[in-house]
């Protein structure tokens, strides 16, 4: 199948030049010493959207300084004016739903009711921690011996550094600063290079909203390596919470190792998705429809592996072939489009070698497996079934819109237990543990399977895991620390204990 592409359909520059492009240091605009720029590309397009300040070493240093030096000040607050900074900000951003989206489809590519999806998500991390920025708790006890009396408390970690991801450009920011805002943390952001514009937004939203000159700094930069690394080893930064590859996650667990760091890793997944003989096959199409296809599979809780029980995988495959194939592939900004480009032509490069390696294993594609004719970064819908184990696409993130289904089980016997030893295996044999989704009518099946599961999150019966009120985050190579829920904050606080003496009578 060669998918059509609908063309862009009006001029996105519009939106995105009136977003400031310098770097964000001590509550001023700023260019890069250097005076350099970097380009940020439309890749619906390949046009280029827009020149970004390219920090170096010394913008970074002063950035990092600027977050310190503000420190003291900013842990002194009260939790109610931080707090009600977090709130105006979440109203400011609701306010301003249809610009944020409008730049976050143009640089980053996702259709825009995605992005407006996006928006109403990542305000959503402001609220949920502008109501935890006045619970932060603590507790008193006494020693065993009665001789004093232990207060526990919690304070600010101190100067953060916060990186992120392209994927998800205003979500996994707000996911970062709304906690570090609320526990009193000063910080240090560098978004992804290839999606800095809503960042920058986002500052701009923040000052409207009061956040005070110097607690959050935005460093953009084409060199990220030379950036993080000013401020992993300048002795400034007492917590790093990164979102990104378990390459880069593991790089920058090393360097902090060198001040010993507290350190929050959201990093890479291989998802399994598992349909059992006694699945409601349509709700499973329709987990998989969004586990797989938000953010056109450009997201780390992307179902990665599909594995269906034999006795329903032909009436699954196709009822989710056929919803693949209807799909609406284009430009992103423009009306009814569903799948919009991949972020870069590199991923377009990674996606295809995928597919042609499963097929070359085996696997049969069922609909799309063929790039359209450019402009614009984009792939099909697919979907592979029959897919080996060897096949390359089992052992690294696809992040494309491409679905392999993997047989499990005995086709004659769909009440064998022993499938449900099997299809465990299979989906715990991988280093990641981000999420796994699983569908079943059985509650016993899903209790025993999640609970087996190495994940840090499980989706039963759905295919939708991320939100503001849930602890995110993974196990195994998938990460360490959560995002999100009660414990959000948590990854910005430092527990201390205070002893006092316990007057005798
Ligand atoms: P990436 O690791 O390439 O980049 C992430 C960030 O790290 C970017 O800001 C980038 O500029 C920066 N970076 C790159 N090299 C660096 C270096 N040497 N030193 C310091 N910083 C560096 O990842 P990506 O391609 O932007 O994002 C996709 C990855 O993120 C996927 O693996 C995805 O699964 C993961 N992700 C995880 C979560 C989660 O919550 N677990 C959420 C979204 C994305």
């Amino acid at each position: 199948m060669t998918a059509s592409v609908t063309a862009t359909p009006h001029s996105a520059p519009d939106v995105v030049s009136r977003v400031s492009t310098d770097l964000f240091i001590d509550g001023t605009w700023t260019p890069a010493a250097s005076g350099q720029r970097f380009d940020v590309v439309n890749p619906a397009t390949g046009d280029v959207l827009a020149r970004v300040a390219d920090a170096d070493a010394t913008d970074a240093r002063r950035a990092l300084e600027t977050a310190a030096a503000h420190q003291a000040d900013w842990a002194a607050t009260s939790p109610r004016h931080r707090s009600e900074i977090l709130y105006r900000a979440h109203q400011l951003i609701m306010a301003r739903v249809d610009e944020i989206a409008a730049v976050m489809t143009a640089e980053m590519g996702k259709p825009l009711a995605e992005a407006k999806g996006e928006v109403a998500y990542g305000a959503e991390f402001f609220r949920w921690f502008a109501e935890e920025a006045v619970r932060i708790g603590g507790d008193s006890t006494t020693t065993g011996d009665g001789s004093h009396r232990i207060v526990v408390t919690r304070q600010p970690v101190g100067p953060c550094i916060l990186i992120t991801p392209w994927n998800f450009p205003l979500a996994m920011g707000t996911r970062k600063i709304g906690p570090a805002v609320a526990a009193g943390c000063t910080m240090v952001l560098k978004p992804a290079e290839l999606t800095p514009l809503t960042t920058l937004l986002l500052a701009d939203i923040l000052v409207e909203a009061g956040l005070p000159s110097g607690v959050l700094n935005v460093v953009t930069t084409s060199d990220p390596s030379t950036v993080v690394t000013e401020w992993m080893e300048s002795g400034l930064a007492r917590k790093i919470s990164f979102t990104g590859s378990t390459e880069v996650g593991k790089l920058l667990l090393r360097q902090a190792a060198g001040t010993v760091m507290r350190t929050s890793m959201e990093l890479g997944g291989n998802a399994p998705f598992i349909v059992c003989a006694d699945a409601d096959i349509s709700r499973a199409v329709d987990g998989l429809m969004f586990a797989k296809m938000r953010n056109i599979g450009q997201a780390c809780t992307a179902a990665n592996r599909v594995f269906v029980h034999r006795s329903v995988i032909d009436e699954f495959t196709d009822a989710f072939a056929a919803k693949m194939s209807a799909l609406r592939v284009g430009d992103g900004a423009a009306e009814g489009v569903q799948v919009g480009p991949l972020v870069e032509s590199r991923a377009v490069e990674k996606v295809s070698a995928l597919v042609s390696d499963a097929v070359a294993k085996g696997a049969s594609v069922v609909c799309g497996g063929e790039n359209p004719a450019g402009p614009g970064f984009f792939y099909p819908p697919t979907v592979l079934t029959d897919v080996g184990l060897d096949a390359d696409l089992t052992r690294t993130e696809i992040f494309g819109p491409v679905a392999a289904i993997i047989p499990f089980g005995d086709a004659d016997d769909p009440g064998d237990p022993a499938a449900d030893d099997e299809v465990l295996a299979l989906a715990n044999d991988t280093p990641w543990g981000l999420v796994g989704y699983l569908f079943s009518q059985d509650v016993d099946r899903c209790a025993r399977l999640s609970a087996a599961l190495e994940t840090g999150m499980v989706g039963v019966n759905t295919g939708a895991v991320s939100n503001p009120a849930a602890p995110f985050g993974g196990v195994k190579e998938s990460g360490l620390g959560r995002e999100g829920g009660r414990v959000g904050i948590e990854e910005f606080l430092d527990v201390k204990y205070t002893a006092t003496p316990i007057p005798r009578r």
